[in-house]
């Protein structure tokens, strides 16, 4: 089971750039999103992207110049999925979206396409239904800024099929990803698994005033020969998502150390635009 046509549905933060590393390593790419102006806006995005191929990955002109022959756009589904052996699913991560958008997708596209879902913080299990075609449906995770962070975890339900996934492990490889297979399903997947317990650690050991943000850092990256703490971390993810993930949590469990948890992000950095690197100041300055 091999992969010529990939298919990417939403062009959103992730989407773009799954579509780009896909076409740089010789796939057709067919972009799929809701209109024609979200995908004008992901062309304007490549451009950008392209730099960073240039600058982190010594990208020629030629190889630029290919990729970009291997992208279509299209914001019709049924023509989007023509032909398509590999569909990644990167729509909003809300699961009425999800199940609507594999409601249309079921209906409309050819019964060799496997169906993969990039979802950060949900299941394949919880899809699976809706997809109608379950043995050919799992999860790729991918990280953002995907040429760089080039790690991929691979994520079957009960369900999938072996050679399904097999073939998807294959897949990555051949797009630059480091294959990283799950032997079950883990909300998380591995890496969040480990990082989210690390960053709430963290952030309680500072509530708690135990002790300040540089030598909370400095603690795990002398000790482990991390080069980045966790404070450091969190301000490149963005304090926005570490706001969500705990308010969710805080929701969900009413927890008393997840609500002051929530509490203190929001008054010290939501409320006053702190959110990390991307706004200039989280936990640092940059
Ligand atoms: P995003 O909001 O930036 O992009 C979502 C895209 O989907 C948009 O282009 C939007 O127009 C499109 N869209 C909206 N409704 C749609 C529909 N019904 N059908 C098709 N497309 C639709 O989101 P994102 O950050 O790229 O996240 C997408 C997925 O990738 C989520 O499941 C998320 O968990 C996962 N993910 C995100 C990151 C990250 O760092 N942002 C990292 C790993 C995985």
């Amino acid at each position: 089971m091999s992969f010529k046509n990939i298919t990417v549905a939403g062009s959103g933060v992730l989407g773009y750039q799954i579509a780009f590393q896909s076409a740089f390593h010789g796939y057709n790419v067919t972009i799929y999103d809701i209109n024609d102006e979200v995908l004008a806006k992901a062309k304007t995005k490549f451009s950008v992207l392209s730099e960073a191929y240039k600058s982190d990955l010594q990208a020629t002109k030629e190889q630029l110049e290919a990729t970009y022959a291997n992208l279509r756009y299209s914001s019709d589904l049924t023509e989007a999925l023509k032909d398509a052996d590999l569909l990644i699913e990167a729509v909003p991560e809300n699961p009425k979206i999800k199940i609507a958008f594999y409601e249309k997708l079921a209906a409309v596209s050819p019964d060799k396409t496997i169906f993969a879902t990039n979802s950060s913080t949900m299941l394949p299990s919880q899809f699976a239904e809706f997809t109608k075609r379950p043995e050919k449906f799992l999860a790729l995770h991918f990280a953002n800024e995907i040429w760089k962070h080039n790690t991929a975890e691979i994520m079957g339900h009960p369900g999938t099929a072996s050679e399904v996934f097999d073939a998807v492990v294959a897949f990555t490889k051949t797009i630059g990803m480091v294959a990283l297979p799950l032997y079950k399903e883990q909300p998380g997947y591995i890496l969040n698994s480990l990082l989210v317990p690390l960053l709430n650690a963290a952030t309680n050991l500072l509530i708690k005033g135990v002790s300040d943000v540089e030598t909370i850092d400095k603690t795990w990256m002398v000790a482990t020969g991390a080069p980045v703490g966790p404070f450091g971390i969190l301000d490149v993810v963005g304090i926005t998502t570490a706001y969500n993930i705990n308010k969710m949590a805080a929701d969900a469990t009413r927890d008393p150390i997840k609500i002051k948890t929530v509490e203190y992000l929001k008054e010290n950095f939501i409320d006053k635009g702190k959110l990390g690197f991307d706004t200039g100041e989280g936990f640092y300055k940059y």
